[in-house]
Parts: C-alpha cells; sequence; structure tokens
C-alpha cells in the first residue's frame, strides 16, 4: 500500500502502512493545525536573506519539490538555519484562525545540528505576482522527472513585507510524521492570481494537504 491523500493510502490511514509511521497516529504535535489564539512572545519580525538559487525541481507524486543552493538562512534562537528544498500544498495545510488558503509554500530549513524549521508562506487570491511566474514557467509537467535548473529566483520578494510570524512545535505532514519541528507561519499571505493559483494547482495534480491535527495543549506564540 502506497500513501496519498484519498482512498486506502489516505492521511487517516497513515499509521498503520508501516511499523515507521506509527508516529501518524501516535504523535502528540503533529502538523497542521489551525492556528488560533496564539500567545503573545513579541516575536521579532523574521530577519531571512533569500536567493532561493535553484538546484532542480521535480514533481515526485506527492508534491513539487525545489531545491536549492546551500546559500539561504534566517537567524532564529541565535542559530543559522540553512534554507535546502521548498515545495507546495494545495489548498494549504495550515489554517489561520480557522481559514484556509488555495497554496501554502513550505521552506525546509535545517541548523548545523540537523534541526529543522519549516516556514510556511500562504498564498492568497488577488493581484498577479509578476515574481511567481519565474516559478510557474519551471512547473514540470511529468511525474518523477528531476530537472536540473540553474536559477536566482529571488524568492525574497514573494514574502510578505510584514515578517511576523507564529511559531509552534509540529511534526512533518507527511510519512513518517516526525516530530520535533520549529514551525513558522508568515502572519500576512501573498498575493497570486487566481488564473497563477490554478497553474499552481494544476501542476500538483491533486490536492496535497494532510487534514489539521489536534493540539493537545500546544502552546502558539506570535
Ligand atoms: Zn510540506
Amino acid at each position: 500500500m502506497t500513501r496519498s491523500y484519498e482512498g486506502k493510502g489516505s492521511p487517516e490511514h497513515w499509521g498503520e502502512l508501516s511499523e515507521q509511521w506509527q508516529t501518524c497516529k501516535e504523535g502528540m504535535y503533529q502538523s497542521p493545525i489551525n492556528i488560533s489564539h496564539p500567545v503573545s512572545a513579541n516575536l521579532p519580525p523574521l530577519d531571512f536573506n533569500f536567493h532561493t538559487n535553484v538546484k532542480s525541481i521535480v514533481n515526485n507524486g506527492h508534491t513539487i519539490q525545489i531545491t536549492v543552493h546551500d546559500e539561504d538562512d534566517f537567524l532564529l534562537d541565535g542559530q543559522i538555519w540553512n534554507l535546502k528544498q521548498f515545495h507546495f500544498h494545495s489548498p494549504s495545510e495550515n489554517h489561520i484562525n480557522g481559514q484556509r488558503f488555495p497554496l501554502e509554500l513550505h521552506f525546509f530549513h535545517a541548523n548545523s545540528q540537523g534541526e529543522l524549521a519549516v516556514l510556511a508562506v500562504m498564498l492568497t487570491p488577488g493581484k498577479t505576482n509578476p515574481a511567481l511566474d519565474i516559478l510557474l514557467d519551471v512547473l514540470p509537467t511529468t511525474v518523477h522527472q528531476e530537472q536540473a535548473l540553474q536559477q536566482d529566483m529571488m524568492l525574497e520578494k514573494r514574502f510578505p513585507q510584514d515578517k511576523h510570524y507564529y511559531r509552534f512545535s509540529g511534526s512533518l505532514t507527511t510519512p513518517p510524521c516526525t516530530e520535533g519541528f520549529i514551525c513558522l507561519v508568515m502572519k500576512r499571505p501573498v498575493e497570486a492570481s487566481h488564473a497563477q493559483l490554478a497553474r499552481f494547482a494544476r501542476a500538483l495534480r491533486n490536492a496535497n494537504n494532510r487534514p489539521l491535527q489536534p493540539l493537545h495543549g500546544r502552546q502558539i506564540t506570535e
């Protein structure tokens, strides 16, 4: 049985599909979540540095993943977190105050100890975002064909000007659902036109969002 987002391999069965995937059903710090009632911790705006010099892009059958050269980072808790790859979920996995968005970008970062932090950015229908076209133009049309790229996407332009975020402890949203992730979700979404959002959804082919998971008393800070 292979994992999927519908049918017998769907998210509610992930924990039973493999011994190694039990955290998917037994974990207490699972992602995604509905972000509401955050506690104020005066988190400063995130100071990041994103050229997103892209190395390769692939539709791996679950998402479209873009691997970048190791040169983008941000500082958090006094440590440097390096961007490794980013990918998409359509519709969004996390919700903000009960609101789901058409698209969520996940930027995976690691520190020198190999700990992981995921930075999520929501996309919302609005004005056409010319910066997104660079990305849309290279989206793969076939599955499992990794395509080498050499492109500076300057993704920073796609980030909201307001760099405040929510923070909580979460997990991978795909098996093995490993916990211990720092999850950061930018408060402000990025606008994209309906046509642009539709192109992302078409490239992904199917919805690839894991359903919301219980908070189990976790605190969300802002
Ligand atoms: Zn993801």
